[in-house]
C-alpha cells in the first residue's frame, strides 16, 4: 500500500530567510503543476496576520521569478496564518485550531536546530504527531554526537518513516540523472569498478566567498557545509550497488553500505585551505582556522571500489561557479599504436551544475590521414538545461506525499557523522589561497599519481 497524502502543511519559519527565498517559490511551482491543494499554515512570530503574510509570499515570488496569478491565487485561497512563540503552548494551541480536520500535517521546520525540541515537543501535544510528518531541514547536527541527539528528540515523537531530512542536493534534476545514467545503461555496468576505473574526483567549486554570512560560516566550514551531505552523497550515488527492490529503502540501504565502507580518514587525507582574505570578512575571528576549502582522499572498502582513490575538493572564491565528477578509467593494457594515443585515458564527465547538466564521454579517434595517429575527442551524451524542477519543489512534493527516497536516513546521517568527524576534530594546517585560484597548491600533492585534480570551466 502506498504512503498517505499529507493533508496540510504547517510551515515554522514562515518569515524567514530559507522559507523566502526556497519554500514559497517552490510551493508557487507545484500549484502552478495543480500539486498543492492542502491548507498551507504559516506559523510565525511577527504579529503581521494573514494580509501582510500573503504580501511577504507575493514578494518572495516576485524576487524569484515571474508570479503566475493562477497559481498564487490557489496559494493564497490555501494560506492560514498563526502568530506566536514557538515556546509557548497557546501558539500550538492556535494551530490546532488553524489545522481543524487535518489529521496527518506535514510540519516544516524552516528554524534553527535549537528551536526543534520545543516545537515537536508541542507538536505532539495537539496530536500532530500520530499520523504527521516532519521536514527538518540542513544541517542536520553539527557532529556526529548532536546528529544523534537531534534523531534522538525527533524519535520520541515521530517514527522514522515520518522524518524527512532534507538535503536539497538531493532532490535537484542533475544528481537525479547521475543515477539515471548509472543504472539506466547496461554499457556502464562492466567497466564500472576497480578493473577498469583508475580513479573518480568531484569538484564543486563557488566563485563567490562567504556573502555576508562570516558568523554563520565560522561555525560551519567546508567540510561540514557540503562535505558532510552534499559531496558523499555523490560519491554514495557513484559507488553504490543497485538497489533491489522497490521503494526508497533497498536505494537508501545501498548509500548506507557505501558510507559503512569508507575507511577511516587520516589527517594526510585532508588538505584545508582559507581563502586570502576571509579573516577581514564580517563575522569572522582574526585568527580563524575555519576552511573555505577542502580537499580529501577516500578509499572505499569494498569489491567493487578496492584500490581505487575517490577524491573530493570543495572551495569558495575558486575561479568559477561548477560541480564536476570526472571518472578516468585505466589505460588500455597494450599501445597498439604506440606513440600515437593521445596521454589523456578514457573518462566520464558528469557537470552537475549550476545551469547546465553535462554527461560526456572522452575517447580517442583516429586523426584524418595516412597514419595512425590520434586525437581526443569528448562525447556528449547528453545536455539538458539543469534543475528544470526545482530541488524543493521535488522535495516538498515528495515529502507531502510521503516519498522518502530523495530524504537522508537516520544511519546514512549518522554515518557521514562518523566519516567527517574524525577530521574536523583534527589540527591540520589550513593553507592561505588567492582567491580566484583553486585552493592551496598543497591540494594538488594528494592527487599527484592520478594526473592531477580536472578543473572545470565556466561553461561546458
Ligand atoms: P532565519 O533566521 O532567517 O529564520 C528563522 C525563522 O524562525 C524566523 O522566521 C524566526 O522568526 C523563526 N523563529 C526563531 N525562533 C522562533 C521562536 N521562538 N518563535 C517563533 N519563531 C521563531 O533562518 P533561515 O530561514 O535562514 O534558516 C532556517 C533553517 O533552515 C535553519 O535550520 C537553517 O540552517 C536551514 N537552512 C537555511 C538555508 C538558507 O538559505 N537560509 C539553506 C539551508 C538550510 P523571527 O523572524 O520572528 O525571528
Amino acid at each position: 500500500m502506498g504512503a498517505t497524502i499529507s493533508d496540510a502543511l504547517v510551515l515554522f519559519g514562515a518569515t524567514g530567510d530559507l522559507a523566502y527565498k526556497r519554500i514559497y517559490p517552490a510551493l508557487h511551482a507545484l500549484a502552478r503543476r495543480g500539486h498543492f491543494d492542502i491548507p498551507l499554515v504559516c506559523v510565525a512570530r511577527s504579529g503581521w496576520g494573514i494580509n501582510k503574510m500573503r504580501d511577504h509570499i507575493r514578494a518572495s515570488l516576485e524576487n524569484h521569478g515571474k508570479v503566475d496569478e493562477a497559481a498564487f491565487s490557489k496559494l493564497s485561497s490555501l494560506l492560514h496564518y498563526v502568530d506566536g512563540d514557538y515556546n509557548e503552548q497557546a501558539t500550538f494551541d492556535r494551530l490546532c485550531q488553524a489545522l481543524s480536520k487535518a489529521q496527518r500535517p506535514l510540519c516544516y521546520l524552516a528554524i534553527p536546530p535549537s528551536m526543534f525540541p520545543a516545537v515537536v515537543e508541542s507538536l505532539s501535544k495537539i496530536g500532530c504527531t500520530g499520523g504527521g510528518r516532519v521536514v527538518v531541514e540542513k544541517p542536520f547536527g553539527r557532529d556526529l554526537a548532536s546528529a544523534q541527539s537531534l534523531n534522538q528528540t525527533l524519535h520520541k515523537y515521530f517514527d522514522e518513516a515520518a522524518i524527512f531530512r532534507i538535503d536539497h542536493y538531493l532532490g535537484k534534476e542533475a544528481v537525479q540523472n547521475l543515477m539515471y545514467f548509472r543504472f539506466a545503461n547496461s554499457f556502464l555496468e562492466p567497466v564500472w569498478n576497480r578493473n577498469y576505473v583508475k580513479s573518480v574526483q568531484i569538484t564543486m567549486a563557488e566563485s563567490f566567498g562567504i556573502e555576508g554570512r562570516g558568523r554563520f560560516y565560522e561555525e560551519v566550514g567546508a567540510v561540514r557545509d557540503v562535505v558532510q551531505n552534499h559531496l558523499l552523497q555523490v560519491i554514495a550515488i557513484l559507488a553504490m550497488e543497485p538497489p533491489v527492490g522497490e521503494g526508497s529503502e533497498p536505494l537508501r540501504d545501498e548509500k548506507a553500505k557505501v558510507f559503512r565502507g569508507i575507511r577511516p580518514l587520516t589527517g594526510r587525507s585532508l588538505v584545508r585551505g582559507q581563502y586570502r582574505g576571509y579573516r577581514s570578512e564580517p563575522g569572522v575571528a582574526r585568527d580563524s582556522q575555519v576552511e573555505t576549502f577542502a580537499a580529501m582522499q577516500i578509499h572505499l572498502d569494498s569489491w567493487r571500489w578496492e584500490g581505487v582513490p575517490f577524491y573530493i575538493r570543495t572551495g569558495k572564491n575558486m575561479p568559477v561557479t561548477a560541480t564536476e565528477i570526472l571518472v578516468t578509467l585505466r589505460p588500455p593494457p597494450q599501445k597498439v599504436f604506440a606513440g600515437t594515443i593521445p596521454e589523456r585515458p578514457n573518462y566520464f564527465r558528469f557537470r552537475l551544475g549550476p545551469s547546465q547538466v553535462a554527461i560526456a564521454i572522452g575517447a580517442s579517434v583516429k586523426m584524418p590521414g595516412t597514419a595512425m595517429s590520434g586525437d581526443e575527442v569528448e562525447l556528449y551524451v547528453c545536455k539538458i538545461r539543469a534543475d528544470e524542477m526545482d530541488a524543493y519543489e521535488r522535495l516538498i512534493g515528495d515529502a507531502i506525499k510521503g516519498d522518502s527516497t530523495l530524504f537522508a536516513r537516520q544511519d546514512s546521517v549518522e554515518l557521514a557523522w562518523r566519516i567527517v568527524d574524525r577530521i574536523i576534530g583534527m589540527e591540520t594546517p589550513v593553507y592561505e589561497y588567492e582567491p580566484g585560484s583553486w585552493g592551496p597548491p598543497e591540494a594538488n600533492e594528494m592527487i599527484a599519481d592520478v594526473d592531477g585534480w580536472h578543473s572545470p570551466i565556466a561553461e561546458c
